[in-house]
């Protein structure tokens, strides 16, 4: 699984990789940007592999030699990760490196400084990544990920090549998940959709638990009502207890909505069809003006405690606004 090509929904980064591989081209340095959980540190140690292979078959590692058996049981001491200790990537981490660099690669003909999530490199971290950039040692390809380039110093940013990764597909994401999961095809699908495309979110979720939580969730939500206050305000309070899945809910809740307006002109286009006869339901004497309203709620909600709102209150103020 950890060939270039075994790479799953990022065709046209991989295509860049393999075309460096063929041209025997590298550069000194590589920024791969994209959401989390799309493949950019997979993909990283896969081209350290292809790099470092010793029988490779075209563009291909492998996957047999002993580099390759080291890349996959991550013990080859020219493929380096650092990632974040705590919150942040600290001088003391990037100094490692640069004294390791002084030396040619150990055992590869390429070593790979994977640096994962650079953009939490303090000030000093970043100053010092970019004096090795500017005198790039022999041999060696740094390869930085992170959400967005504009996360980094431009001078940091102009001195990589950059490759975009994509959101993966959500046929892909729900065809992954139906086999190495096993969920079923809805289940799959509702959480491709609502992971957006990142693969390793939707693996990392247990889909019967979360498929619990999101129908339980989207029961509370069609429950709203104006005879009864007290249960929307335990409803607030009860989510804004779990900061860790606050965001998730707040998309579930946006889809729940997007849902209703969605049955009112394509219903075979809902998300949550495990729920479509609560959805067609929820449709009853509802304008389009009012289901936007609702949305617009909720995403003032999102920007709000992205920003630091007090969660607690922003989600009171949604739930006056999503009351029938
Ligand atoms: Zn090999």
């Amino acid at each position: 699984m950890m060939r270039l090509q075994s790479i799953i929904g990022q065709e046209r980064p991989i295509r860049f990789l393999t075309q460096m591989l063929q041209k025997k081209s590298v550069p000194h340095a590589l920024l791969f940007t994209g959401i989390d959980g799309i493949g950019k540190q997979t993909t990283a140690v896969a081209f350290g592999m292809a790099l470092n292979c010793l029988s490779p078959v075209g563009e291909s590692a492998c996957e047999q030699c002993p580099s390759c058996q080291k890349v996959v049981s991550g013990t080859h001491p020219d493929i380096i990760i650092v990632k974040p200790e705590g919150a942040f990537i600290k001088i003391d981490q990037i100094r490692t490196i640069s004294r390791q660099l002084r030396f040619a690669p150990l055992e590869g003909r390429w070593r790979v400084v994977i640096i994962n999530d650079a953009h939490a490199m303090n000030l000093e971290a970043s100053n010092a990544i970019l004096k090795i950039l500017e005198e790039p040692p022999k041999s060696t390809v740094i390869i930085l990920t992170a959400s967005q380039k504009t996360d980094l110093l431009p001078t940091i940013v102009s001195r990589c090549r950059q490759i975009a990764f994509g959101p993966i597909p959500y046929e892909k994401v729900s065809e992954t998940l139906v086999e190495l999961r096993g969920l079923d095809r809805q289940t799959a699908t509702t959480l491709a959709v609502l992971t957006k495309g990142s693969l390793g979110k939707a693996l990392s979720v247990d889909g019967e638990k979360w498929t619990i939580w999101r129908k339980r969730l989207l029961e509370q939500v069609a429950s709203l009502s104006t005879r009864s206050v007290q249960p929307v305000f335990a409803f607030a309070d009860t989510l804004s207890r779990d900061k860790d899945k606050l965001f998730d809910a707040l998309d579930i809740i946006m889809t729940w909505f997007r849902d209703i307006l969605m049955c009112k002109v394509s219903p075979e286009r809902i998300i949550n069809k495990d729920c479509a006869a609560e959805i067609r339901n929820a449709l009853q004497g509802r304008s389009i003006n009012e289901l936007l309203e609702k949305m617009e709620a909720v995403q003032a909600t999102q920007t709000a405690i992205s920003r630091n709102s007090n969660p607690r209150l922003a989600l009171e103020v949604m739930m006056m606004r999503l009351l029938k």
